[in-house]
Formats: structure tokens, sequence, C-alpha cells
């Protein structure tokens, strides 16, 4: 069945061009424009099987109604394409009245869902093609070990974003199962501060209701923890996170008695650190002058893609080539807010400079396919007067 979407999904998302780029080393260069592509980029292993499993979903039950619980991956244009494909979103307002039966095909994200969605779905009889990307299920493997163990599982990661929801829910699989998710640093100081010394604990319970398991009690349920996080949060960030919870233990039970106390594993996805490592690489070897982000507003290793940017040149996140208006405008996302907020686009002045040369670094998160790489490569060659 591969073979037989295989022709479909390269004329859907293949680019001649990036396959060029590459080809010549990453670079590509045309009168006064000179482009430097992210050694990786763009779409991962585990966005290429979900997308992969999507289409021969269609292939393989013709006649079916095919669904998707919601967004398969964080792009716009290719749930848009999928929808044109015949699959239907149950996320859809006009889906809600459709009565799920064993007739129903229903295709879950790369990022999982809930365990009591998909116990949901399993009882109402529904063919179930399972996307959820192996990274994630090896997250899943160890959170559900720490609940087994009665570790409460620290989850890195945000709180609305399907996957970290998926995450925690791994955690209330066994009775002693417990989960608390951080956002950032700030939040982890915050919990690592009240495993050392106690403190408020109704205040802490008012800032965290919202990212606990139910009943979670800190003054029980931080005395043995084990961290993980959302596959595609800033490694950076979740190596040192996971340090601070490491050194707050230690503090607290003693280094002798840490492991009784304190379990760590690295589970961001080696597609994510490949892309974030390859950005630091490109920043630090070429003359970039400013940088342009591809992908979705709400993907979050995207948006974490334009953070390590932003920190160090100019950077403009956009969702697609339509965001580059004109050589004088560009629409983009702002830096830093977070991936799970409303898209609040603005729209610069003066991106481009109007003579001489131009050195622009390029990537694209891990959800956005070639073909929109390409088109913006095209876009720039054309408003540098090239094309
Ligand atoms: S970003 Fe990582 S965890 Fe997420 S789908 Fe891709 S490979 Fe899997």
């Amino acid at each position: 069945m591969r073979e037989a979407v295989a022709g479909e999904l390269a004329a859907a998302y293949h680019s001649t061009l990036v396959d060029e780029v590459r080809a010549a080393g990453f670079r590509h260069q045309r009168g006064r424009l000179t482009i430097h592509l992210a050694r990786e980029f763009g779409f991962c292993y585990g966005v290429d099987r979900a997308v992969d499993y999507a289409y021969q979903a269609v292939a393989r039950f013709p006649g079916r109604n095919v669904f998707l619980t919601g967004e398969i991956i964080h792009n716009p244009h290719v749930n848009d394409r999928l929808r044109a494909n015949g699959i239907r979103f149950l996320s859809d307002a006009a889906e809600r009245t459709h009565q799920l039966g064993p007739e129903d095909v229903v295709i879950l994200p790369a990022f999982g869902v809930t365990v009591g969605e998909m116990k949901r779905l399993a009882d109402l009889g529904c063919t179930l093609v399972d996307t959820t990307c192996g990274s994630v299920l090896t997250v899943w493997k160890n959170v559900v070990r720490y609940a087994q163990d009665g570790f409460t599982a620290i989850i890195h990661g945000k709180v609305k974003h399907e996957e970290t929801r998926a995450t925690a829910s791994q955690a209330l699989k066994y009775p002693r199962g417990r989960y608390l998710v951080v956002l950032d640093r700030e939040e982890a100081a915050c919990v690592c501060d009240y495993i050392r010394h106690g403190g408020d604990r109704e205040a802490f319970l008012a800032r965290f209701a919202h990212a606990a398991s139910p009943g979670f009690d800190p003054d029980v349920d931080l005395e043995r923890i084990g961290c993980a996080n959302q596959t595609t949060m800033l490694m950076s960030e979740s190596l040192e996170i996971g340090e601070m919870f490491g050194a707050a233990m230690r503090d607290r039970y003693g280094a002798d008695r840490l492991d009784e106390h304190f379990r760590t594993f690295d589970t961001i996805c080696s597609a994510t650190q490949e892309r974030q490592d390859a950005v630091e690489a490109l920043l630090g070897q070429e003359p970039i002058g400013l940088m342009i982000v591809v992908g979705g507003y709400n993907s979050s290793n995207t948006c974490n893609l334009a953070k390590i940017c932003a920190a160090r040149v100019r950077t403009y996140h956009i969702a697609d080539p339509a965001s580059l208006l004109s050589a004088e405008r560009i629409r983009h996302r702002p830096v830093g807010a977070p991936s799970t907020a409303p898209a609040a686009e603005v729209v610069s002045e003066h991106w481009l400079p109007a003579s001489g040369p131009i050195v622009i670094g390029l990537t694209a998160g891990a959800s956005t396919p070639n073909n929109i790489v390409g088109q913006v490569i095209e876009t720039l060659e054309r408003f540098t007067g090239i094309a």
C-alpha cells in the first residue's frame, strides 16, 4: 500500500528546488541573494510516517468514512490537503453530531491521543490507524514506569499541547500515578523551591491546579519524581530543568538517597534535536543577515527553532510563502509567543535590504513539507529581482 500512495505523496509535498539546494551543499546563490538552508529541516521521520499512514488509510478503506481526531500535525497545508483527500476531522464543528461506529476509520495523530480518548474510540469499535510517533511512545513508556513505581512525572511541556495531554494521561494508568506539567525554567524553579523548603500549599495548588493530576498534593507527590518532556521542547531548556530538579532533590534528600527519589531520562526526540543543532551550526558558521523559520504557528518545534534563531539574529517565523507579502512587507508571528496561544501575526516593513548582497538563513519545522520550503525560496528570488 505504501507504494500505491508514494506518487501522490511526492506530488503533494516534494520540491525539486529543495533537492537541488541540498545537493549544492545547502547553499543557494542567485544574484545578490544567498540562502543557506539548515542541514536538518522540515518533515521528521514521525511526521513522514503519519502523513504516509493517512494517505494509505484512504486507499485501504475505500467507501468508508476516514476521520482524524484533529490536526494530524501542526501544519495547515498538510491538514488542508488531507481534507481535500477526503479525510474528515472530528474536531470540526460540523462533525460533532456524527455518531462514530464500527464502520468508521479513525486516524490518531503523530503526537498521540489521551488514554481516555483511545479507549472511547476502541469501545465504539472504530478501526484505528495509530500514527503515534515512536519517540512519543518512548516517553509514554517511561511515564508509565514512573507511575508503576509511585514516582510523579514532572513533564516539561505545554499543558494544552495534544502531546503533553496524551503523555500526562499515561501517568494515570496506575493508581499511584501523578503528573505535574512545568512550562519553563521559572515554573520549574517554583516547584524546586517547594521541594527544598515547602511553602504555601494552597498558593502552589492555585498556580499549578491546571497542570497537575487530580488531587495533586505537593507535600506528598513531590517526594518521588521522574522527569519527562514533550518531545519538541527546547533541548537546552529541558536538560537544564532536569538538572534543576535533580539538584533540588539532592538538597532535600541527600546525594546517597537520590536514586530513591529522583529519575530522569532524555526524551527530546532526535529529529527535534537535529533541527535545533542544525540552526545553531548554521548561525555559527555563516554570516547570516536574517533568518526565516517556516512552519505552523501552533507547531511547538517550529516556535522553538525561531526562539533559538532570534537570540542570535533578526528572525521571522512565517507560516508559508504567502506571508512574504512583498520585498518591503512580511507577515509573521512574533517570536516567543507560546505555540498553544492563538496566533497573533504582525506585519513588519522594510525587512529586506533594497540593494546589495543579502544572506538569508532558512529552516523549517518538523511539520513543514519541502514544497512549502521550495516556494519560499522561489518567492525570495522574485523579491530580490532574480526570477
Ligand atoms: S517531532 Fe519528533 S516526536 Fe514529534 S513526530 Fe517528529 S520525530 Fe516524532
